[in-house]
């Protein structure tokens, strides 16, 4: 659906993103996962077209995003991180201006509205102005902009920030929902946010795309680090007896404390099955085990891992010298 192959963006000597290749495939959630700073926001306004790349292209459906632009823009809804709001309008009198610029027919324009406003709840709002909303609704107008058109991808920049913890789990059941219609990709900084609603991750750190899978795989992949550890009543020779047959296991770390207790540490190859194996086994040689911890690598300490030294240099927020050159969208 989405190909990004190459993408490079430069602010002046300030490499932004770089050399970034993924592919996004129809009718799932992706998650952009990075740190402030990343390159999320870079990449996701190169995707939308609202800025050019310094190198590489991005394809929706075939259309090159700078090339054809009217076909490939058609395909994606856009919410940047900060939606282009106007205070003094209401939701439907502000969707009526998108939808118009969007080029769909004043004919067909009332009944997207009410589609796009129904999906997105904000009906009861309508006709509020929305320098009165909460930042809540404030987002869902956002969103129901993004859909107007009834794009393949929707695209959505950090949707959640700013919101209380109740708006929070409103706006991503609503983004749950809109998986089951589109191809949804959103960015967050917060790994917990996208554990929770992608079907894919795409870790990007200073600006390069360092992991790209799902969350089960991205715990199974690093499962390098995926350990138990172990406090058991026997001595090592019996302890390294015990569990030489196990399978899964990488490596066994036997730390004698007297003469019949051991702590042990199995680095394993992260399948489940490794705890009951060394609960059987244990126990058949009439040994007891005291305490057994499943340290697996969590999708926290991955992405702690290899996001780590972000904070320390990324400069500026966005904004700050801005030499990049802004495209003009609807
Ligand atoms: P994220 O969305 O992941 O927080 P951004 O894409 O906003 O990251 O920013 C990536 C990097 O590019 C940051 O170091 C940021 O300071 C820099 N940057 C972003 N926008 C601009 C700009 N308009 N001018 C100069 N530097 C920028
Ligand atoms: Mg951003």
């Amino acid at each position: 659906m989405i190909e990004v192959s190459h993408l490079t963006k430069r602010y002046g000597g300030h490499t932004a993103v770089s050399n970034l290749s993924f592919t996004i495939e129809k009718g799932q959630i992706y998650g952009f996962l990075g740190p402030n700073g990343a390159g999320k926001s870079t990449t996701m306004n190169i995707m939308t077209g609202c800025l050019a790349a310094s190198e590489g292209e991005v394809r929706i459906d075939g259309h090159d995003i700078f090339e054809e632009p009217q076909q490939a823009k058609r395909l994606i809804g856009y919410l940047p991180e900060q939606p282009p709001l106007y205070l003094d309008r209401t939701p439907r009198e502000y969707l009526t201006f998108v939808g118009r610029a969007k080029g769909i027919k004043d004919k067909a324009l009332p009944e997207q509205i009410g589609r796009v406003m129904e999906v997105t709840q904000i009906i009861d709002v309508a006709d509020r102005l929305i320098k009165h909303l909460s930042k809540g609704y404030r987002q869902r107008v956002g969103i129901a902009q993004a859909l107007l058109g009834d794009p393949e991808v929707v695209i959505l920049d950090e949707p959640t920030v700013g919101l209380d913890p109740k708006q929070i789990i409103e706006i991503r059941s609503l983004i749950q929902s809109l998986g089951q219609k589109h191809t949804v990709i959103l960015s967050s900084h917060i790994l917990s946010e996208v554990q929770a609603v992608c079907q894919t991750i795409l870790i990007i750190s200073k600006g390069h795309l360092v992991a790209c899978d799902t969350p089960e795989n991205l715990e199974r992949l690093f499962s390098g680090s995926a350990a138990v550890d172990l406090t058991v009543e026997a001595g090592e020779a019996q302890t390294r007896e015990i569990l030489a047959p196990l399978d899964h296991i990488r490596s066994v770390d036997v730390r004698p404390e007297g003469t019949d207790r051991c702590q042990v540490t199995l680095e394993t190859d992260g399948d489940e099955e490794v705890c009951r194996a060394v609960f059987f086994a244990f126990s058949r040689a009439g040994r007891a085990i005291l305490r057994m911890t499943d340290a697996k690598a969590s999708l926290e300490d991955i992405f702690i891992e290899l996001t780590s030294g972000e904070a320390a240099d990324a400069p500026a927020e966005a904004g700050s010298e801005d030499d990049g050159e802004e495209v003009d969208e609807p």
